[in-house]
């Protein structure tokens, strides 16, 4: 069940990718299959250093220019971390919706899920004057190493 909705992200950038002319090779597929393997989001330099790891060689320039792809597209979501940083996780809808606790000082990024901020928002969502069809929270602040 998890392997398939796993299987499923990747295949859908892949196709998204395709349809609006990006070449697809070996690096962006390796790419999006790490990505949707994760739970939460990925710096640049985490995603190089796992592709190393794993004998698959992407120049950073190339990580940041797939990336840049992707959130054009749609396909993933960015948090901003400060200091020109952010972190990079798949968009999807329903299982694996969760909004974000962003440490200013170090760049921590931890997820988090409330069902009363959830049901708060569909409730907004019906009274404003736009068809909202995603949302996005990102609590921000100091995190327990970084707050003494
Ligand atoms: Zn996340
Ligand atoms: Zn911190």
């Amino acid at each position: 069940m998890v392997a398939k909705a796993t299987q499923g992200w990747a295949d859908h950038a892949q196709r998204v990718l395709s349809e609006s002319g990006h070449r697809s090779g070996g690096a962006r597929r390796a790419l999006l299959e790490l990505l949707d393997a994760q739970t939460c989001a990925l710096s640049a330099i985490e995603i190089e250093d796992v592709l190393r790891a794993r004998k698959r060689r992407v120049a950073r320039a190339s990580v940041y220019r797939i990336l840049d792809e992707l959130e054009g597209l749609g396909l993933v979501h960015k948090v901003e971390v400060g200091q020109g940083m952010a972190r990079y996780e798949p968009l999807r809808d329903g299982d694996g919706h969760h909004h974000h606790l962003v440490c200013d000082s170090c760049g921590l990024v931890m997820p988090f899920t409330d069902p009363q901020l959830e049901r708060a928002i569909q409730r907004l969502s019906a009274r404003v004057p736009i068809d909202v069809s995603e949302h996005e929270i990102v609590l921000r602040g100091a995190c327990g190493e970084c707050r003494d």
